[in-house]
């Protein structure tokens, strides 16, 4: 049903993860990101940091495409094996990003991933709650959408959000129900679609993308990870994403084209890279 040739021209990945070692024992991340990215005319690629470690990495690997844009934040997972304390961590990350300047230099459009994890046991609640809750309340004060990561979390990461009224940004990969997603999105939230859309038991996550109206959604692969059927197993990289594009025009009733064109229109209104 899916064609394996798709064209990936104009394709926006609104989530991907190329610093991560997963592409080393492939040749590495510029390999990829040359042949199969770029190289096939992949339009833009938000590369999300996850701590400040690899936000050093994700700014340093977008200085070398002038197509890739950057995230920065500190991931629910990640908090779990900090080194230093939560005002520590925070510190490293504001050093990379509190400036318009320092924004701007290092194309930095979004502050994330952020969030909520109790799926990876054990988890600590309480220290994933306060540094999401400072992160929501960073990207307030220097006015930056954020990229959300809920798993196994849906009450408490909408609960949270909605504390913050002021700020508004995407729910990645979202595995949440539509009555939730049709929350958010009166709230003027986006909501991204990873690779599972192409997945057989994925049922409740293409009900979901039906009901997400067209200006609202993203599309991502949050690459190296969950790569589109008939990819899934294997390293991921923006140039599949046009596998999850296909999908969602399906559910959509448009184009593949149409599809790709209207979703890279709401990455940049978001990013506001219009
Ligand atoms: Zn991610």
């Amino acid at each position: 049903m899916i064609d394996q040739e798709l064209d990936c021209r104009g394709l926006f990945d609104s989530h991907a993860h190329y610093f991560d070692k997963k592409f080393e024992a492939e040749g590495g991340a510029d390999v990829f990101l040359r042949d199969e990215v770029f190289g096939k005319g992949v339009a833009a690629v938000v590369n999300v940091a996850t701590n400040p470690e690899n936000a050093k990495l994700c700014l340093t690997q977008a200085k070398k495409y002038p197509a890739m844009y950057v995230a920065l934040g500190i991931h629910p997972e990640d908090a779990q094996h900090l080194t230093v304390s939560v005002d520590e961590a925070l510190a490293e990350l504001c050093a990379l990003m509190d400036t318009r300047e320092k924004r701007k230099e290092g194309k930095i459009v979004a502050l994330g991933e952020i969030g909520l994890d109790y799926y990876w046991q054990p988890y600590d609640k309480e220290l994933q709650a306060e540094l999401f809750e400072k992160q929501l309340s960073l990207a307030e004060e220097w006015d930056l959408p954020v990229l959300i990561h809920d798993r196994e979390a849906h009450g408490d990461s909408f609960e949270t959000v909605l504390r913050h009224p002021n700020v508004r940004g995407v729910f990645h990969s979202f595995s949440g129900s539509a009555e939730m997603a049709k929350e958010l999105v009166r709230r003027g939230w986006y909501v991204s679609f990873s690779g599972v859309l192409t997945f057989k038991n994925a049922r409740k996550v293409r009900e979901v993308a039906a009901v997400v109206p067209n200006d609202r959604i993203l599309i991502e692969t949050d690459a190296p990870y969950l790569s589109p059927e008939p990819f899934r197993g294997k390293i991921n990289h923006s140039g599949r994403m046009a596998q999850t594009a296909s999908a969602l025009a399906e559910i959509l009733g448009l184009s593949y084209a149409e599809t790709v064109a209207l979703t890279a229109e709401n990455a940049k209104r978001l990013f506001d890279l219009t």
